[in-house]
């Protein structure tokens, strides 16, 4: 059965699905999902994201963790984790840039959270020689300092869509057409996590809920309040959704995200207010939210392009050039990304972000 029967089957038998059951099943069906089947990053995939454009993101992010790691008394264990590692290209990177800062590595314990066998694969591969150990859980993560980097996770956590209807809201559902995916809308309710919406919202406006987010965000919070550590939550997204973000994209091309099931990437802005308020909740300091740009700026990524384009020439030199501002320029991902900085209360937060 082939994954748009499975939903067809799934609409017939329960009804319209919502986006994030819809995303849930296209991102992760054991044996159709997008990211359990196959390697989206890169050329030939259907998008890159920072760390697979240049080492220098990683590289930037390591140093800054370790920094927090310093700034903190070097406590001689700690958990450096990742969340959706990819192909383990952001973590390689980060391990080279602090290979040389003593007793950083030792006291590291490697910890992946992973969904994809095909990535698990694939990371294991990268990060040979490290000893990496995956968990299923977030909630598996050990109660230790936790430096953790999360890049473009949270976008692919599924997401609830609502179109506001008076003083209540529809949900956006996915049911079916002529037997095919076609979009519909539930009755009106009351949405008690939209009630704070009702305030900067009109009639027809479609706001998201990605309610994966804050669970896993309570506990990252949890233990970096309670035991130490940084997290850097990079993603695509801005404080409050407005509009509809849920894409697709196959091939480096926008598609229709219901016509190609478990065939293309599924993705939302990140609201990045919801994990602010889930960060403060969880007795942890957040920062201010920072376009990427000025956060790599910050770190000195022009000095180290600059010192990486010492040894080079010719094309190689030009994709140095075209890495940075890819990577830092407002036009390109400098302000569409932002990063979101955890840290204990009394400490301040990873080098690279404000209070
Ligand atoms: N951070 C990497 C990859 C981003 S793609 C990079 O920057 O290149 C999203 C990653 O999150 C993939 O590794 C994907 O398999 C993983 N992922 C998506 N949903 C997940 C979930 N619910 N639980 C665990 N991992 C998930």
């Amino acid at each position: 059965m082939s994954l748009t029967e499975h939903l067809l089957a799934r609409i017939a038998q329960d009804g319209p699905m919502s986006v994030a059951d819809y995303m849930a099943e296209c991102l992760l069906h054991p044996t159709h999902g997008y990211y359990t089947t196959r390697d989206p990053l890169g050329a030939r995939g259907d998008f890159i994201t920072a760390p697979e454009i240049s080492q220098m993101f990683g590289e930037l992010i390591g140093l800054s963790l370790a920094q927090s790691w310093l700034d903190q008394g070097h406590p001689d264990h700690f958990v450096l984790a990742e969340l959706g590692p990819g192909r383990g290209t952001l973590m390689a990177d980060m391990l080279r840039a602090t290979a040389r800062i003593p007793g950083f590595h030792d006291a590291a314990e490697i910890v992946l959270f992973e969904a994809s066998p095909t990535l698990r694969d694939i990371q294991a591969q990268s990060l040979r020689g490290h000893n990496p150990r995956w968990i299923d859980s977030v909630t598996d993560l050990p109660e230790a300092p936790l430096f953790l980097v999360a890049n473009e996770f949270f976008d692919a956590l599924p997401i609830r869509q609502f179109v506001r209807d008076g003083a209540g809201w529809r949900e956006r559902l996915i049911g079916t057409d002529g037997g095919t995916l076609a979009w519909g809308l539930g009755p009106q309710a009351d949405q008690v996590a939209l009630k704070d919406r009702l305030a900067d919202t009109e009639d027809g406006d479609l706001v998201e809920l990605c309610a994966a987010a804050i669970p896993i965000l309570t506990v990252i919070a949890g233990r970096i309040g309670s035991f130490g550590g940084a997290g850097l939550i990079v993603d695509y997204g801005d404080w409050h959704s407005l509009g509809d973000t849920f894409q697709a994209l196959h091939a480096h091309e926008r598609t229709d995200p219901l016509s190609t099931p478990g065939q293309a990437d599924l993705t939302a802005h990140v609201d990045f207010e919801p994990l602010a308020l889930a960060t403060r909740a969880a007795g942890c300091a957040h920062s201010r939210l920072t376009p990427q740009g000025v956060f790599l700026e910050r770190l000195g990524i022009t000095t180290r392009a600059q010192t990486l384009a010492a040894s080079l020439g010719g094309s190689k030199l030009e994709a140095l050039i075209a890495a940075h501002r890819r990577l830092t320029h407002p036009d390109e991902m400098g302000n569409l990304f932002k990063v979101l900085g955890l840290y204990p209360s009394p400490s301040s937060p990873p080098p690279g972000l404000e209070p």
